[in-house]
């Protein structure tokens, strides 16, 4: 099963996406996630990604690209992945799908998580993150056991860059200007299901799994 998660940030893709992974024992494969671990390593794709990123803007679409296609090769995807966060731009999605066509592997399913943008910056400004990659928690709607710590690691718990509340703004313009193409673009060939992502987190893994039951 090769599945799309396709949203604004915060709207949940990256949760969701993580439950979907253990109950159908795929992998998650999350572009944000990439470049912040090749950031963390002081890679030179690390170097190239950490401005654009810490500004609310997107990565160049062929570094993405590479990245993500190299990933998706790997043999933990050979049964499929969920991708999360990628493709974000039509030049991404196409690439995508001309990869994947010439391995007769195309994309099963486009999961849109259908939610107002406003809603968000109050999700996203409460977003505290493991920096050591071990997962996310919000102060208000799904603290960790203890204040501040990492539930996995027992790390102190930041706040990403780019969850500042000026940079959630642009981060939003860019999801709309750039991204929301692919609404059409996947409806077009006939892929996409939406997802009402305003409901609690069980409420929204439940539409989801009613989709998939339909399907596979
Ligand atoms: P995310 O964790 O998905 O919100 O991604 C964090 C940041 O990484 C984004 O704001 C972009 O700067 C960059 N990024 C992640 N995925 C992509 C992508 N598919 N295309 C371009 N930039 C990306």
């Amino acid at each position: 099963m090769r599945v799309i998660f396709l949203g604004p940030p915060g709207s949940g893709k990256g949760t969701q996406a993580k439950r979907l992974q253990e109950t159908r024992r795929i992998p998650q494969v999350s572009t944000g996630d990439l470049l912040r671990q090749a950031v963390r390593d002081g890679t030179e794709l690390g170097r190239e990604a950490k401005g654009y990123m810490d500004s609310g803007g997107l990565v160049p679409d062929q570094l993405v690209i590479d990245l993500l296609l190299e990933r998706i090769e790997q043999d933990d995807c050979e049964n499929g992945f969920i991708l999360d966060g990628f493709p974000r731009t039509v030049k991404q999605a196409d690439a995508l799908e001309q990869a994947l066509a010439a391995k007769a592997k195309p994309i099963d399913a486009v999961i849109n998580f259908e939610i107002e943008l406003g809603i968000l910056v109050e999700r996203l400004v409460g977003r505290r993150v493991c920096p050591k990659g071990h997962g996310e928690w919000h102060v208000k709607f799904n603290p960790p056991r203890t204040a501040g710590i990492c539930d996995v690691c027992g790390e102190a718990l930041i706040q990403r860059e780019d969850d500042q509340e000026d940079r959630i703004r642009t981060r939003m313009e860019t999801y709309r200007r750039d991204t929301e193409p692919l609404i059409g673009f996947y409806r077009q060939r006939d892929l996409l299901h939406g997802v009402n992502a305003l409901g609690s987190m069980q409420d929204v893994s439940e539409q989801i799994e009613a989709i998939f039951a339909e399907r596979y």
